[in-house]
């Protein structure tokens, strides 16, 4: 029998089984990855549609899913909203992408003028134009607002389109891609230690920066606010970065 490590992180992984798209699942992989080279274990906790949550996490992931996925867990999300803000507030590093990241917002509206209510994590609304319009597909490579981050690089793919209020943050500006709208240039919303993004990919293997900004904000939720973490240099993850990047500035969208 292995023994666990001593030391653990919670991870909540809000609705595993619907909101996964283009591989999302693979950003909880990678922050196990670089917890256990630290010698830190991770609880993970999946929850679905009539779970509640635990009394608290250090990290909340969600995917992304198409309007029928978001249409399942929209009602659910928004009862466990108060309890999601709490932990924002209290620095509970999160990170939601495409639909997850949209209703983690005000709300949702579909092309056909649905209105999905979000929890209000980002001062973010979501809103698609008539059937038809063109979709925001393509390969992006977007600067962090965050220094330690830097370039991003993901696969987005999505019809709505995000708009932040006054109180919201860009996590980045787009170079190639769409990202928020394709019109101001913002990709995501920052808020204490959430992120919010339409970067699929997966997004934190390819992102060995953003990798540790999450992971770290987590284990210092759980260690203190003292806690310091090493750093890897991972040869792997930022070849597929390179990679990742070379591809969105071959093909696709430039933002001028
Ligand atoms: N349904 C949303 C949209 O198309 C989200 C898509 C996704 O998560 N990939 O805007």
């Amino acid at each position: 029998m292995t023994r666990p490590p001593a030391r653990a992180v919670r991870i909540v992984t809000l609705y595993p089984e619907v909101m996964n798209v283009y591989a999302d699942r693979g950003n909880l992989f990678a922050v196990q990855a670089r917890c256990s080279r630290l010698g830190i274990g991770c609880e993970v906790l999946p929850i679905g549609i009539g779970d509640s949550l635990p009394v608290e996490a250090d990290l909340v992931l969600i995917g992304g899913g198409q309007d029928r996925e978001q249409r399942r867990i929209a009602l659910d999300l928004l009862a466990k909203g108060p309890v999601l803000r709490d932990w924002a507030d209290a620095d509970t590093a999160m990170l939601a992408v495409c639909g997850g990241f949209q209703l983690f917002g005000d709300f949702y509206r579909t092309a056909q003028g649905e209105e999905l209510p979000g929890v209000r994590v980002f001062d973010a609304i979501t809103v698609t134009p008539a059937p038809g319009a063109p979709r925001c597909i393509g390969d992006v490579l977007a600067d962090a607002a965050i220094p330690e981050v830097g370039e991003l690089v993901g696969f987005e793919n999505h019809g709505g389109r995000t708009y932040l209020g006054p109180r919201g943050v860009p996590l980045a500006r787009v170079r190639y891609g769409y990202g928020n709208n394709g019109d101001d240039g913002t990709e995501g919303a920052v808020y204490h230690e959430a992120i919010g993004t339409y970067l699929h990919g997966s997004l934190l293997p390819k992102n060995p920066a953003l990798l540790d900004r999450l992971s770290f904000a987590a284990l210092r939720h759980r260690y203190g606010a003292d806690a310091t973490f090493e750093s890897f240099r991972d040869e792997y993850a930022e070849r597929a970065h390179h990679a990742a990047a070379d591809v969105a500035r071959s093909r696709g969208r430039r933002n001028v």
